[in-house]
């Protein structure tokens, strides 16, 4: 069997690998960190802007909203050659993947206008609320009330894990309109403006690095809404919920399959070469099978993608996708455990040296493995993801 794409989707990667060369800043251009997933700088903000003008922000979408009709194959080629090239994208992930497609799906004209397209040019940034301390794979458990008087709610609660809320413009937050009824039909969702009185953001130390900050616990005071922020119908928050999580899995299991087929690939340049002392690490046997099986099953996750991507394209049922999460996060997660281990029993020591292997991803193995385990976590846990399968792929009854 010989998997490739037909001439026409070649000239379509050809065509964006080309703008891209002649489009991105350089490097010195591009030097201000980004701070958090809802932080901007000023030269990211000019490069979004660029993609959603010439169509390459989110191509599957029409012209107006940054895209350029592009099929579902032409979309896959695009994500890979955004993965491979590791072509910065989408600053401000929640609003750019999840919260604009929701907007679209389910918001106003007006809240089009003044939100969606603003978060895909860049404008303006957004922060998810779902989570909370109680509610976080049983998102229906959300107690952060929202209160409608007159022609505003007032809304009282916290959440967290609200990553970038300590940048972001805008709130897409989840909250209880109706306490008395079953915990899926009292549900809404409104966009906040983050600089309302009464809201407290307070940064949670990374485990990677504690001065860094991406999540936050946020805290809802009195604070006043107005009523033309509600998106979609009072009390159907929920229909929104799957939605918004919908747009996130897409295509996400291609940049999880090249990132890891990108990691293997510099770990076997670097096992042959000799290190500073001289050692190799292709000379460790436990390395050397542990990388070989890292190696196998990330192909085995690539094929499978490209068998849920199939079905998908043609419009099928693809439970792949649950699939695809749990093995990609937990083989990342193993494959920067086994590398941390091999470079240096004590790389659990931050402190102590930068393990970072030959090649252009300057992150230190351990802090590779540290991150890790937030894949395992984020849109939906490796347990959550067990339940599925065993629930909705095997067939096997409810627990
Ligand atoms: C990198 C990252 C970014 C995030 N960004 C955001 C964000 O921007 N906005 C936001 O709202 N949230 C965000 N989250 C939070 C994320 O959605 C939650 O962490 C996730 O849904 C799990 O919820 P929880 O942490 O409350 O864990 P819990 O749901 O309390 O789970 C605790 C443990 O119990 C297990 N468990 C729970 N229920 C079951 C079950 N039924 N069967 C078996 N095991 C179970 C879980 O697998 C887990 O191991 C982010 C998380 C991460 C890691």
């Amino acid at each position: 069997m010989r998997l490739s794409y037909d001439e026409a989707t070649e000239a379509f990667r050809a065509e964006f690998v080309d703008w891209v060369e002649h489009n991105l800043p350089p490097a010195e251009e591009r030097t201000e960190p980004v701070l958090s997933s809802a932080h901007l700088p000023d030269w990211a903000r000019a490069w979004q802007r660029r993609m959603f003008d010439a169509g390459w922000l989110v191509p599957g979408w029409p012209p107006e909203y940054g895209g350029r009709n592009a099929t579902p194959v032409q979309q896959l080629v695009y994500f890979e050659e955004i993965a491979r090239r590791q072509i910065p994208r989408g600053f401000n992930p929640q609003g750019l993947s999840i919260i604009t497609p929701s907007i679209l799906d389910f918001g106003t004209d007006e809240q089009k206008q003044r939100y969606a397209l603003p978060t895909l040019r860049g404008e303006i940034s957004f922060c998810l609320g779902m989570s909370e301390p109680d509610a976080g794979s049983d998102l229906a458990g959300l107690r952060t009330r929202a209160e409608l008087q007159g022609d505003q709610f007032v809304v009282n609660g916290q959440k967290v894990w609200t990553s970038g809320a300590h940048h972001a413009d805008y709130c897409f937050c989840f909250v209880r309109t109706n306490p008395d009824v079953p915990k899926h039909q009292g549900i809404s969702v409104l966009i906040i403006d983050m600089s309302t009185p009464g809201i407290s953001v307070r940064p949670l130390a990374m485990l990677t690095d504690p001065n860094e900050a991406d999540f936050n616990e946020v805290f809802f005071t009195d604070v006043v809404v107005p009523a033309e922020n509600l998106v979609g119908e009072l009390n159907h928050g929920w229909s929104i919920a799957g939605g918004s999580l919908a747009h996130e899995r897409g295509m996400l299991w291609i940049s999880s399959a090249t990132a890891l087929e990108r990691d293997i690939d510099q770990l076997i340049q670097t096992a042959i070469r000799p290190g500073a002392d001289g050692r190799r690490l292709a000379d460790d046997p436990v390395f050397s099978s542990g990388l070989a099986r890292a190696y196998m099953e990330a192909q085995a996750m690539k094929f499978m993608g490209y068998r849920g991507f199939a079905k998908f394209a043609r419009g099928m049922e693809s439970p792949e996708h649950s699939i695809l999460k749990l093995y990609g996060s937990e083989l990342g997660r193993r494959l920067a455990l086994e590398t941390t281990e091999a470079l240096w029993p004590l790389s659990l020591d931050l402190d102590a040296a930068p393990l970072t292997v030959h090649g252009d991803d300057p992150t230190p193995w351990p802090t590779k493995y540290l991150i890790s385990f937030a894949n395992t976590i984020a849109g939906g846990t490796s347990e959550i993801q067990h339940n599925i399968i065993a629930e909705r792929i095997l067939g096997l009854p409810r627990r």
